[in-house]
């Protein structure tokens, strides 16, 4: 058996640990004589794993009392649409545009109501986080909605937005569990689990108690209502056990490292070998504002797409997967998660040193 350096954006790159213990756990898990996958939802087995992994996800972000933890499908994707059928009680709200999901999710949003675009960074190719002090937040917005680590363009904001006092709604897709964060200072914070926590089939909502009403938007379907599954503790029907099972222990994996305050210092100690060599490098270059840079996902390009191809064909084949830009922006993005050892990235920046001294 040989594992590659897996640089994908999602679905990504599991701790080595965390797999060894599912295979080992596959057949029979701790004595029940089945997987996982075969037990029943609503045995005392699996309400231990999803019990365990909420509190485990709860003592990691610090989770205050007053927020509820909601394991559901459908994808990041689907959040788009259910944060509008749940919170646009006033029939609007406000998307600062960062990114293509940024995008999606504020297309999404005019189909329910009035969704305004009040900041973008398109104009510069999604390359910079605008300056989100002192925007021109509406009176009657329910919410003002951002993708907090946009895993295309590789930016990250550093400071929240000034919502002047409006619920802050936040994609953290893939910074999830990157580092600590405050989440009082949120409403709703979600996430695809597949980026950076496990495997694809999970979203994560927390969301703030007072926020999951019956006052939802008419025809929203039972299923994409908040409260049908916080009243039932995430239950309301099957959930995607597996996932939530491998998510649990990847929680385990984070608190067995020191948490979110040490997973930070790790990631930026990888991120900045890139960073570092990409600010020094006279062949490979990064693509984003310096401070707005993203400890997660780091693009970057020669310039020249036919080198940019090159690149990704030969360190493919030194062992370096799926290091292809996002296909509407080319170039080439690590995606440096969690997993991601430092091996692997103290890797890559000698393969690109080598390439560079190559082509140069
Ligand atoms: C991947 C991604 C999504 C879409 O996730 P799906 O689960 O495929 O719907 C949304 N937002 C961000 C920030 C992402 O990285």
């Amino acid at each position: 058996m040989s594992r590659v350096y897996n640089f994908s954006a999602g679905p990504a790159v599991l701790p080595e640990e965390v797999l060894k213990e599912a295979a080992e756990e596959m057949l029979d898990y701790r004595g029940c004589g089945m997987s996982v996958m075969e037990m029943s939802h609503r045995s005392k087995m699996f309400e231990t794993i999803i019990q365990e992994a909420e509190a485990d996800l709860r003592e990691l972000m610090n989770i205050p009392a007053n927020y509820k933890v909601l394991f559901l499908q459908g994808g990041a994707s689907q959040q788009f649409a259910m944060i509008p059928m749940n919170l646009m009680k006033n029939g609007a709200a406000d998307y600062i545009i960062t990114g293509q999901w940024a995008k999606k999710a504020w297309q999404e949003a005019c189909l329910y109501g009035d969704a305004k675009a009040v900041a973008s960074s398109a104009d510069k190719t999604f390359s910079y986080i605008p300056d989100c002090s002192d925007l021109p937040i509406h009176e009657n917005a329910d919410y003002v909605y951002i993708c907090e680590n946009n895993t295309i363009y590789g930016t990250k904001y550093k400071t929240l937005p000034n919502t002047k006092g409006k619920t802050l709604v936040s994609d953290v897709s893939s910074c999830f569990l990157s580092e600590p964060v405050d989440v009082t200072k949120y409403g709703l914070i979600y996430g695809g689990v597949q980026k950076n926590i496990g495997p694809a089939g999970v979203v994560i909502v927390i969301i703030r108690e007072d926020l999951i009403t019956e006052d939802v938007l008419p025809g929203t379907p039972t299923m994409l209502r908040y409260k049908t599954h916080a009243d039932a503790g995430s239950l309301y029907n099957t959930p995607p056990a597996y996932g939530i099972y491998i998510c649990g222990k990847v929680f385990k994996w984070l608190k067995a490292r020191g948490g979110l305050a040490a997973m930070k210092e790790y990631n930026e100690k990888k991120a900045k070998i890139l960073y570092d060599f990409l600010d020094e490098s006279r062949l490979f270059k990064g693509t984003v504002r310096k401070e707005d840079r993203s400890l997660m996902n780091v693009p970057f390009v020669t310039g020249d797409a036919e080198l940019d191809a090159r690149f990704v064909k030969e360190a493919k084949e030194a062992g370096f997967e799926n290091l292809k830009g996002h296909r509407t922006v080319g170039g080439m993005r690590a995606s440096i998660y969690n997993a991601m050892p430092i091996e692997g990235v103290e890797a890559l920046a000698a393969f690109m040193r080598d390439f560079e001294a190559k082509h140069i």
